[in-house]
């Protein structure tokens, strides 16, 4: 059960939103079923017709296009939302990008503007939206980002993805130290792998899938509400003593070394 009024007085941004499966859906109904009021960026006109009816859903009041490799649409939206609201007590970021043909095979095989793109969306743009959130959290407030256990050990196919979700996590870190004098927190969750647009771009997803049910301590996948769960404990009072923290929602996967011996195995036609 949730608590409706955890987030009371509470507003901020959620980027992210792509369809009813993005991770930062889930996250940005579960603020507004708990008292806050959401703003969204999606990134760009062909996703609008998507966002605009899950806008309507949480009535949110701001609606904008933030394409976070023009780093003048980072500074458009917080002036907008500025004008609007003056303050924001939480920023969302839960972007990523690499060429899916870059998503199977060998990391070795990584071009070097996939490379530099794959940084960029996925990493820096938490640190451009981050010094632009400082601005306008003048009360303190949270930011939280979204990462995956492929930066901490090799995950087959996640591949460059692994290394910008490394630098996301050292950057989670940096900030927290950065932004901890204004009272602002800096978290990054890091969920198991759970189908959305993003994850249907990685190789043998489905193999991935099953692997980490059958081998998870919780032998199940996780859900999208066991991710914006422990998103609203990050992003509110509850874990007001909590900062540079990397939080993984993986029904206990990161702590297994090896496979059961009574774990299926799997084999997959390829
Ligand atoms: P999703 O496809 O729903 O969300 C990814 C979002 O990134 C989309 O809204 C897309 O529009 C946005 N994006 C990409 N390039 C952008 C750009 N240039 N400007 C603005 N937005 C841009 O998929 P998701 O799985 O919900 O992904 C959200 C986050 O969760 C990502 O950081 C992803 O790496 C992370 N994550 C996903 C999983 C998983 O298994 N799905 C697991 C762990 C972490």
């Amino acid at each position: 059960m949730i608590d409706t009024s955890l987030m009371k007085n509470k507003k901020g941004l959620v980027m992210g939103v792509a369809n009813d499966r993005s991770i930062a859906w889930a996250i940005a109904k579960t603020l507004y079923n708990s008292g806050a009021k959401v703003a969204l960026t999606y990134q760009g006109e062909v996703l609008k017709k998507r966002v605009d009816p899950l806008a309507k859903e949480i009535n949110s009041p701001i609606i904008l296009e933030c394409d976070v490799e023009n780093e003048n649409d980072i500074l458009k939206t917080f002036k907008e939302i500025k004008k609007k609201w003056k303050t924001i007590d939480f920023l969302v970021h839960a972007i990523a990008f690499s060429n899916r043909e870059e998503l199977k095979g060998k990391y070795l095989n990584t071009t070097k503007d996939n490379f530099k793109k794959t940084m960029d969306v996925s990493c820096y743009s938490f640190t451009a939206a981050a010094r632009q959130a400082e601005k306008i959290m003048t009360n303190g407030g949270t930011l939280l980002t979204l990462s995956y256990f492929g930066s901490e050990k090799f995950m087959p196919h996640y591949n460059v993805m692994g290394i910008a979700k490394s630098a996301l996590e050292a950057s989670v870190k940096y900030l927290a130290k950065d932004l901890g004098g204004k009272k602002i927190r800096v978290n990054v969750l890091s969920p198991g792998p759970i189908k959305t647009l993003a994850s249907s771009a990685i190789g043998d997803f489905h193999y991935i899938l099953k692997w980490n049910e059958n081998n998870s301590p919780l032998k199940r996948n996780i859900t999208l509400d066991d991710i914006s769960g422990s998103a609203l404990y990050l992003l509110s009072d509850l874990s007001s003593g909590v900062t540079g923290e990397i939080h993984h929602v993986d029904s206990g996967y990161n702590i297994i070394g090896m496979k059961d011996t009574d774990s299926p195995d799997i084999f997959e036609e390829k």
